[in-house]
């Protein structure tokens, strides 16, 4: 049943239990007060009674003594009887006495004998009615010879008691009517606010915050709604500081480079972070909830995370994996997920790109063998002809000096590869903290040209140099800037024959960059080859460029101080007709064209 309900029926029965139980004492109040008048009158009517019975109350009196009684009973309401010692009934005002059953054991007229006024009230079968009766004692000559005894029907008395229980009946009645109404109005006032408040509960319980309520009643009921409006701006808050770290761990996760899977301890995946959905090729949105072994990822990392749920230790291997058609290797670290009381609760899984780090591994290991083997050439060549001078000391003279050449030869060459190999470590080493200075361009650019003026007549080639004739400003170290000249000239007249020409040239396309030029009417370079002749020890043509000292160093030299200036360097070429180097600087004040390597690069390129 509802509580406005109970409420109401609580009222009522309060009205109803109040009024009778007030009519109920004024009833029996009403009754005390009519029974008592009634007892006094019947006591002064005894009296009198008694003292006018002056006949001798005997059995040879009785018609005399019933005449008596008569005629003074006859103009009263009461029952007037006398009773003689022996209970025998002598005269009655309403009976005829030798009809009457005998009295002795009446107990007014017993008390009244024992020389009391004798009192009783209870149903007379004689007349049919509740009567009350009073008795005296009568004395004659000194002895006790019976009793006086006055009666009336309280018939009436009943009556009204009956009206009183009535009218209580009716304003119990009217009471519970009147109160019912309002009763049911001001049980509402009290519902309806305990209604809202569980009605906000049950928002929050289905996960919601809801509104907030407003209960102004000032009372308890007001107090409750504030106590729940704090309570759901509590929770309000909690909810939100956990979404917010739920999303930052999330963010977190999910900006990783790092492959993250978390999976429970029945092998459900809990998170899948972007990376590893990719390496797995599924969708992280799609796969949380999913089972692993339903999901079918990689068979090692489902038998990574059962041996790790089994016995729980951090696991370590490797994983091949094709991403995007690449070949791919990751570290698969596997790492049990404990609770606060070290229960094994799931793993978590980790993949981390080792593809790049191989990568490098592979090229320096590369740098190594190259180094080696370039080193070791002359090395071996300049050993050789050292033991052949010593075999034979009577080699002719001529000879002597053509091996004297070749091993001069071999040590300039062992000493430009140490020279280009420490230029270029230098480079990796102050790549990022170069000091450069506001310098004008077009002056370490001529003093280049200047010096390479001689291989280019050595080798038969026109030199060019076209120069704007305004200052082109950068920031830049002359050395560095003269090398990157000298090592491109020094290239196009090796590559080109006899008769051809060599331009260098300073342009600026726009006010931000600046760009070096060294175009040349050579041989050119394969399409194949023009990415790679900036990689260390990479030559189109080994033999050729050994046979002319050169170290396959030049370009990469080129390229890390083009870097080190935040600009770079490319190349166009046409097969017979000749190649175009070109490295773009950043003009003075105007942003970095390239990254600015500030940690050392890796060995190639
Ligand atoms: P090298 O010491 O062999 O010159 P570089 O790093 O300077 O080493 O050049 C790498 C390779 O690039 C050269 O061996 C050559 O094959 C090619 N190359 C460089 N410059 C030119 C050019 N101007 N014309 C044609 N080929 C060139």
């Amino acid at each position: 049943m509802r509580l406005r309900w109970k409420l109401t029926a609580g009222f009522g029965t309060l009205v109803v239990l109040t009024t009778a139980s007030i009519g109920a004492l004024l009833a029996q109040g009403f009754e005390q007060e009519a029974l008592r008048s009634v007892r006094q009158s019947l006591a002064s009517e005894a009296h009198l009674f008694r003292a006018g019975v002056s006949v001798p109350l005997d059995h040879q009196h009785a018609a005399e003594l019933q005449a008596r009684v008569m005629e003074a009973g006859a103009s009263l309401r009461s029952r007037l009887t006398l009773i003689a010692l022996d209970g025998t009934v002598l005269g009655d005002s309403r009976e005829d006495p030798s009809r009457m059953d005998n009295h002795a054991a009446r107990p007014e007229f017993v008390e009244a004998l024992a020389g009391r006024v004798g009192n009783s009230t209870r149903y007379s079968r004689t007349v049919g009615t509740r009567m009350m009766y009073a008795a005296l004692p009568v004395l004659q000559a000194g002895k006790r010879v019976g009793a006086v005894r006055v009666a009336l029907p309280l018939s009436e008395i009943d009556a009204r008691r009956a009206e009183i229980r009535r009218m209580v009946t009716l304003v119990a009645g009217l009471g519970l009517l009147i109160t019912l109404l309002p009763g049911f109005f001001l049980a509402r006032r009290f519902t309806e606010p305990l209604g809202r408040i569980t009605e906000g509960a049950r928002t929050i319980a289905e996960g919601q915050i809801g509104p907030e309520l407003s209960v102004d009643t000032g009372d308890e009921l007001g107090e409750l709604a504030s106590a729940f409006n704090a309570m759901r701006e509590q929770l309000a808050q909690r909810l939100q500081t956990i979404t917010d770290d739920r999303n930052q761990t999330l963010a977190i996760l999910a900006s990783m480079n790092e492959g993250v899977i978390a999976v429970d301890s029945q092998e459900r995946i809990v998170h899948i972070n972007r990376v590893a959905g990719a390496v797995l090729g599924v969708h992280p949105r799609l796969a949380v909830g999913m089972s692993l072994p339903k999901l079918e990822p990689a068979p090692e990392v489902l038998s990574a995370v059962r041996r790790t749920l089994e016995r729980p230790k951090t696991r370590v291997r490797e994983l091949l994996r094709d991403r995007e058609g690449k070949p791919q290797t990751y570290e698969l670290r596997t790492t049990p997920i404990r609770n606060d009381a070290g229960k094994i609760l799931g793993a978590l899984v980790v993949l981390h790109d080792l593809t790049e780090l191989r990568r490098l591994e592979g090229m320096r290991r590369d740098f190594v063998a190259n180094v080696s083997h370039e080193l070791k050439t002359p090395l071996t060549a300049i050993h050789l002809m050292i033991e052949n001078l010593q075999a034979d000391p009577d080699m002719p003279v001529e000879q002597r000096a053509r091996f004297h050449d070749k091993i001069r030869a071999q040590s300039e060459r062992l000493t430009t590869l140490v020279a280009d190999l420490l230029a270029l470590s230098r480079i990796e080493a102050h790549e990022g903290t170069l000091t450069r200075v506001a310098l004008d361009l077009r002056e370490p650019v001529e003093a280049s040209v200047r010096s390479q003026r001689t291989t280019a007549d050595e080798h038969e080639v026109e030199l060019i140099c076209d120069l704007p004739s305004d200052p082109v400003l950068l920031e830049g170290d002359a050395e560095s800037l003269r090398q990157i000249t000298d090592n491109l000239i020094s290239n196009a007249a090796t590559h080109t024959p006899a008769g051809g020409r060599i331009t260098v040239r300073l342009h600026c396309p726009n006010e931000h960059e600046v760009w070096l030029e060294v175009q040349d009417t050579g041989m050119g370079i394969e399409r194949q080859y023009r990415e790679r002749i900036f990689e260390r020890f990479f030559r189109v043509d080994k033999a050729r460029s050994r046979a002319r000292g050169g170290t396959g160093l030049g370009l990469s030299i080129v390229k890390h101080l083009a870097l080190a200036h935040e600009g770079d360097v490319s190349v166009e070429s046409t097969v017979g007709h000749g190649s175009t180097f070109r490295v773009r600087f950043p003009r003075a004040g105007a942003p970095p064209l390239s990254r600015k390597a500030s940690a050392p690069l890796p060995a190639a390129g």
